[in-house]
């Protein structure tokens, strides 16, 4: 008999993998959490069954979460992650010798306890010394913080049970008090595919145009995402995304897999349809 996790991507979709193995399966005080070994996506962790992470196509994600923004300001020192608790975004993070503190803010302690017992690729790092951990609630985290943080990237959910209130415009205005004079959010925009997506994408870009100066989406192709087509919010007090920096951060010698400095300039290319989704409301 052969075994397939499905996700209801929506009404009319759903998008199936094949599964060896049901490693994992257990609820926490926030939300369900399971974690599969499949036939051609490596280990998969899901939420309240969603897609989380594949050990096949999660260095897209985490590459062009954590890349991008070091490339466009080289001297970042103080981050702050929000969620990410499959440890990924903060393996990247720890390659830049010049990152000084890491404060990872994860609502959920048994997504980061499965994710170290399960899916070693991406939580590796977590132990790093530079890598403080919160079990808390990152709402609450930002509210009083101000002028902490060079970059804060919000690595969360969708906008539905714990992560819903990761995508108000309270939250990122105290996101913005908590970041320095020069600092950057990266935020999850969702999809422009499907409407369900597309819905979160204009209302969270809506929003963060009422808080940061400079509000810019780039893109990146996330096979197991829904649609595959995903985007990130690149939000800044005062650096522009593409900036002569960028240049130098081939100097690093960092290897990646999937981000380079043309990707880093071509994901902000937007196609006409995306493009029209994010001006129609400005
Ligand atoms: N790459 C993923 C994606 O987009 O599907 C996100 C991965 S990460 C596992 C998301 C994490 O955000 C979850 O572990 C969840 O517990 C956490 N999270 C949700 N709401 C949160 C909140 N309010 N504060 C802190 N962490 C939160």
């Amino acid at each position: 008999m052969e075994l397939w996790f499905t996700e209801n991507q929506n009404e009319n979709v759903r998008f199936g993998i094949k599964i060896k193995k049901h490693l994992y399966s257990g609820q926490s005080e926030f939300q369900k959490i399971d974690v599969f070994e499949t036939f051609g996506f490596g280990k998969l962790l899901t939420i309240d069954g969603i897609i989380m992470v594949t050990e096949k196509d999660e260095f897209i994600y985490h590459e062009m979460i954590s890349h991008v923004p070091l490339a466009a300001k080289p001297d970042i020192k103080s981050v702050l992650v929000i969620g990410g608790g499959d440890g990924g975004t903060v393996r990247e993070l720890t390659r830049y010798k010049t990152i000084q503190n890491i404060d990872m803010v994860e609502i959920d302690k048994l997504v980061v306890d499965i994710s170290k017992e399960y899916i070693k690729q991406t939580s590796e790092n977590l132990d790093d010394s530079r890598v403080k951990l919160y079990y808390e609630d990152g709402i609450e985290f930002v509210k009083n913080k101000v002028n902490e943080y060079d970059l804060i990237i919000v690595d969360s959910t969708d906008p539905i049970g714990p992560g819903e209130g990761l995508f108000t415009e309270e939250f990122y205005q105290n996101c913005y008090n908590a970041l320095k004079s020069d600092g950057i959010m990266i935020n999850q925009n969702e999809s422009p595919y499907y409407d369900k997506e597309r819905r979160e994408l204009v209302r969270a870009n809506k929003k963060m145009k009422k808080v940061f100066p400079i509000v810019e989406v780039y893109q990146f192709h996330m096979p197991t995402y829904p649609s595959g087509h995903w985007l990130f919010g690149f939000n800044s007090k005062k650096i522009n995304p593409i900036n002569d920096s960028i240049k130098k951060w081939n100097n690093l010698n960092i290897n990646t897999k999937y981000y380079n400095t043309e990707i880093h300039k071509g994901s902000f290319m937007l196609p006409n349809y995306v493009k029209e989704i994010i001006n129609d409301e400005k």
